[in-house]
């Protein structure tokens, strides 16, 4: 079961389905923005569960139990979010040096494995880029905590290397950045990701994280139901295989930035 859109006329469809009717925008655009979706991969079987960092570094770990085990549905203008934020981060790491990108990094835990790209690691600086349509007065506590992951994730010679962690916001009109500390946070890396991997196991959500960002959530109904004990999952199993890129990682939790934006918009505005 993989990424599903849904139409300006409500219909869902798939990203094959989608390309073809192809009314929404003309045929480049249609292809470059379900050129994520139109990628599917089968799952590989595992003998435990494999998490991208965003998984594990989510404000609600409900929510990404949810995001692996239903199926999701988005917009094709969430697609454009998606595709401008690789467009930026393509454009920012094209002159370092490829070993310095997308830093692939994988940690075995007792339970699952968790694994991460980093954005860059570069003259002794550890780096995460974000794109957003408001830019941030502080960064992010999930993107905190995304950055600090990676960081623990290096060996302890690689970390004795790093000088700092930067956060970079991009919006279209400007650029903020924030120096983070640099923190190692492998146990709460592996709290999370046990309670995941548990969940996965039993097919019973784990805990919810209320917040203001609920109202956002494409899973509400399924929470409620879980609240009310009445949740069945679709399959016990995960249907989604985790990023094999960064792109793909940042597109487990990409709806995060675009609602604060929106949110703050919204503020603006009223
Ligand atoms: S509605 Fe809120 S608490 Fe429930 S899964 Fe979504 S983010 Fe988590």
């Amino acid at each position: 079961m993989g990424t599903k859109i849904r139409c300006p006329n409500g219909d869902i469809k798939t990203a094959e389905e989608c390309l073809e009717c192809g009314k929404c925008y003309p045929p480049p655009v249609m292809r470059k923005l379900l050129a994520g979706p139109l990628k599917r991969r089968s799952k590989k079987k595992r003998d435990k569960p494999r998490f991208g960092v965003t998984r594990v570094t989510a404000e609600c770990l409900r929510k990404s139990y949810f995001d692996m085990v239903e199926e999701v549905i988005h917009s094709l203008d969430k697609f454009w979010i998606f595709s401008r934020g690789h467009a930026i981060h393509d454009f920012i790491q094209a002159d370092m040096p490829k070993e310095d990108v997308e830093v692939f990094k994988q940690v075995n835990f007792a339970l699952f494995d968790l694994i991460g790209f980093i954005d860059a690691v570069h003259e002794g600086v550890l780096y995460e880029f974000k794109t957003t349509a408001n830019l941030p007065e502080m960064p992010q506590e999930h993107h905190i905590l995304q950055s600090q992951a990676y960081f623990s994730m290096l060996s302890p010679e690689e970390q004795a290397k790093i000088d700092k962690i930067s956060i970079i916001y991009f919006s279209l009109s400007n650029i903020k950045h924030f120096e983070i500390p640099k923190r190692i946070i492998t146990p709460f890396l592996e709290a999370n990701g046990t309670i995941l991997a548990q969940a996965l196991k039993t097919g019973e959500p784990p805990m919810k994280t209320k917040s203001w960002l609920c109202k956002f959530c494409e899973f509400k109904e399924q929470c409620e139901a879980a609240d009310r004990g009445e949740y069945v999952v679709p399959n016990s199993e995960e249907k989604k295989e985790e990023p094999q890129n960064k792109k793909e990682e940042e597109a487990n939790t990409p709806s995060v930035t675009y609602q604060i934006s929106e949110q703050k918009t919204l503020a603006t505005i009223f």
